[in-house]
């Protein structure tokens, strides 16, 4: 336990060393020539709002309008990604998902179906064309990280991904975005170790499952406890070859930044740095925040800037800074855009 003197000497010498931190941090910068800058990317398709999930819906084309137009105006150091169609997008979607799969995607959407599966996934005429398009974004975004032309990137794209199977859609979503994008970086640019990081509130089942008898995808998930869709106990750490490379953390209804954040230090760090991804990937569901309509947790959206540090600090240490992002969650269009800029501004500090 702390005596009354060492408290007192580290109230009054710790603000005085941060201060010198930062003047020399300050200076070494300037000596380098260097703007204290580090723009990333940020990727929008409008092709994502052609998804119409129906009246009331939350997950909306609002939603990543909401996002854009807040990064924007809050100015932040980002470099827009080109909104360029994919020829070759069904082709990696087809190395996640099964071709059949794929394929009754598309038939249920020219059919005029109302939903796929079942009722969580509605659909329309062009849902398919759109989660195409979102994978699409997510491959090119993965293309400008590793060709150097951003450190990392976010991808403001719809529909979500991380409920979606291999031959199944879940939850909102059609196509799982980030492990298309991770079996893109592995299969195209040669990464090895993939890790994937999914702060949305719900457990990522889908993710979790395709990878689940992989070593060399590292699935980190921290989410609500007993909440849709029922799976991610501590107990589900894979299977086979990938025993050990799935990670859950359910958190009680409730839980906040500090308790996200201990589980990040306290869980994730010490299993990635042990993993050593040359590549990182983030389930960046904001869903967790406590203004969200579904969730019932109570994240800030200085609590998601602190998370992306922590992960920041993991591709620091293990892929060069790599870091794709992608947006899973989140239906408070407020709480998401606020909870957005924060995270695309600790990617770019
Ligand atoms: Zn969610």
């Amino acid at each position: 336990m702390k005596d009354a003197k060492s408290t007192r000497i580290s109230n009054g010498v710790t603000p005085w060393c941060r201060a010198l931190a930062a003047v020399c941090a300050l200076a070494l910068c300037l000596a380098a020539g260097q703007a204290a800058e580090r723009p990333v990317g940020f990727a929008y398709d409008a092709r994502c709002l052609l998804h119409d999930t129906g009246d009331g819906h939350v997950e909306r084309p609002a939603r990543v309008v909401a996002i854009r137009d807040a990064v924007e105006a809050a100015r932040l150091q980002c470099r827009p990604l080109p909104a360029r169609p994919r020829d070759d997008a069904l082709k990696w979607i087809t190395s996640v998902h099964t071709e059949a799969y794929a394929d009754r995607v598309r038939k249920s959407c020219e059919r005029g179906d109302a939903f796929l599966d079942s009722p969580d996934t509605p659909v329309n005429a062009d849902s398919f064309d759109a989660a195409v398009a979102a994978v699409g974004v997510v491959l090119n975004a993965v293309d400008a990280v590793m060709a150097g032309e951003v450190p990392a990137a976010f991808c403001a794209v719809r529909p979500p991904g991380h409920h979606a199977f291999a031959d199944r859609a879940g939850g909102f979503c059609l196509f799982n975005n980030v492990a298309v994008a991770a079996r893109y970086a592995q299969k195209h640019h040669g990464r090895e170790r993939v890790l994937i990081v999914d702060w949305d509130v719900h457990h990522g089942n889908g993710t979790q499952a395709i990878f689940y008898e992989d070593p060399t995808v590292l699935y980190f998930g921290v989410h609500q406890r007993g909440i849709y869709p029922g799976t991610g106990a501590v107990g589900e750490t894979g299977a086979g070859k990938g025993e050990g490379t799935t990670l859950n953390v359910p958190l009680p209804a409730g839980s906040g930044d500090a308790e996200l954040i201990e589980a990040f230090e306290r869980k994730l760090v010490p299993a990635a740095l042990a993993f050593g991804p040359d590549f990182v990937i983030v389930s960046a569901g904001f869903d967790a925040h406590k203004d969200d309509p579904l969730g019932g947790m109570a994240v800030t959206a200085e609590g998601f800037a602190e998370l992306t540090r922590i992960v920041r600090r993991i591709a620091d240490e293990c892929s060069e800074g790599r870091i794709v992002s992608v947006l899973e969650g989140g239906y408070d269009l407020d709480a998401l855009a606020e909870s957005a800029v924060a995270h695309v501004g600790a990617l770019t500090d």
